[in-house]
């Protein structure tokens, strides 16, 4: 098939690549230039593990290309697959000015039947307003359909997820978009879940939603547990046996941030408000989440008394490990709290550290963990990279001026840092 992919971002270049992997022909395109200049010349613009080698690969066998332009680049396509962004507006509610533009310019390059499908997580109607605008819009006479066929990919394991999903969901109005849907992902073996569009729409914000709800649910627990004296991993351990729960996202921790947990679950709170339902059970998840945050710094406070001149090594940046995102990564509040209390913060992060100096201002940079440590009064572990589960423990005390860790993501054995003798706070144990 010929498939033509719109914002060639995280989401975008990871479906345009596993769509070429999977043999279809595929122009991704971007209104970034720069962007799409560096992928022209081979150059990668994120870091996702083994993207790079499954970009080139399909280069060179002449199923992948990149564009500018959407006019050029969906002209000859079956299916063009709208995965631009749809940040949180400042009252929280998805900012879809960029589906609009885009749907705009599909609508004025439609020449022949296309299958226009939103891959963006979207609030649900979106595909309806997508629909009305590609008919006020198109210059010619020509037949298409609308789908929804939301991507559930993890940043980190992008590529896996796409070629392994736990389900494919399509939400289409007409046999024929369903036809080409599965036809495009014939060759990924996984259970394809139909529905109507609307439908397909609140699946990804209720799944993201879920998700981040079952975080702070075991972040909630993990404060009683400080409280009466438990261990939240033991908690989270018999909790996760029974199959109904499960046990992945029952780690507790600093939070859940990100460019989609926080967004999503903001734009679904926002989108019942418009149809006329309080989603109170996801204002407080988003509450809990927040609390996450400040309750690392009262630790750090409660160990080493006052911020200010004290030289705090900040061991991760990211959201989460295995990516350079830095879009709504705890450790942007964190750090800003811990330099308004004029504290000097000295920063390692294995792949996000070019982005975090985008958004973080006034941290120096370490080129590795015991750089950052060197001489400093606490370590705070805010992302659970595997580098740092592998520190020399007896350097690291040896290094720091106090030997303080407060560890936002449970990587250390409190006993083990005990015997080492640290003073060691954790999350719920
Ligand atoms: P991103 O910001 O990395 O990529 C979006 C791309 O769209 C950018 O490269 C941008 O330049 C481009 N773009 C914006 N406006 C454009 C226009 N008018 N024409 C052409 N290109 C344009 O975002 P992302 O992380 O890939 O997310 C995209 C969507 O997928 C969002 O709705 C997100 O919620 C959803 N999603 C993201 C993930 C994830 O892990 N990142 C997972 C599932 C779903």
């Amino acid at each position: 098939m010929n498939i033509s992919i719109i914002g060639t971002g995280y989401v975008g270049l990871v479906t345009g690549t596993c769509f070429s992997e999977l043999g279809h022909n595929v122009i991704c395109i971007d209104n970034d230039e720069k962007k799409v200049e560096t992928l022209e010349k081979g150059g990668i613009p994120i870091y996702e593990p083994g993207l790079e080698e499954m970009i080139r690969k399909n280069r060179e066998a002449g199923r992948l290309k990149f564009s500018s332009s959407i006019k050029d680049g969906i002209n000859s396509a079956d299916a063009v697959f709208i995965c631009v962004g749809t940040p949180s507006r400042p009252n929280g509610e998805a900012d879809l000015s960029a589906i609009e533009k885009v749907a705009i310019e599909i609508a004025e390059a439609l020449n022949g039947y296309k299958l226009i499908v939103e891959k963006s997580t979207v609030p649900v109607q979106t595909g309806i307003k997508i629909k009305n605008t590609i008919e006020l819009r198109k210059k010619q006479d020509v037949e298409y359909d609308v789908a929804s066929n939301p991507e559930f990919l993890r940043e980190g394991s992008a590529i896996y997820d796409f070629m392994h999903p736990d389900r494919i969901v399509i939400g289409i109005e007409t046999e024929r978009a369903s036809k080409i849907l599965r036809e495009i992902y014939k060759g990924i073996d996984a259970p394809i879940v139909e529905a109507d569009i609307e439908s397909a729409e609140i699946i990804k914000h209720a799944s993201n939603s879920f998700l981040a709800t079952k975080i702070s649910f075991i972040n909630a627990v993990a404060l009683l547990c400080e409280k009466s004296g438990a261990n939240v991993e033991k908690v989270a351990e018999g909790m996760g046996f029974d199959k109904r729960i499960g046990k992945a996202f029952l780690k507790a921790g600093i939070g859940f941030g990100g460019s989609c947990f926080p967004k999503d679950v903001s734009a679904f709170i926002k989108i019942a408000e418009r149809l006329g339902y309080d989603f109170a059970l996801l204002r407080e998840a988003k509450n809990i989440n927040k609390k996450m945050k400040f309750h690392i710094i009262d630790k750090l406070k409660a160990s080493i008394w006052n911020l200010k001149d004290k030289r705090i090594a900040v061991l991760g940046l990211a959201f989460k490990p295995n990516t350079d995102d830095m879009r709504n990564a705890p450790s942007i509040d964190i750090i800003n709290a811990l330099i308004k209390e004029e504290a000097e913060v000295v920063a390692y992060d294995p792949k996000a550290m070019d982005k975090a100096s985008e958004v973080i201002e006034n941290i120096k940079f370490a080129t590795g963990p015991y750089e950052a440590i060197k001489d400093a009064d606490a370590i705070l572990i805010l992302t659970e990279w595997e580098e740092f589960r592998n520190l020399n423990i007896q350097k690291v005390k040896s290094l720091l001026r106090t030997p303080v860790v407060i560890d936002g993501r449970n990587i250390f054995s409190p006993d083990e840092m005990k015997v080492a003798g640290f003073i060691y706070k954790s999350i719920g144990r």
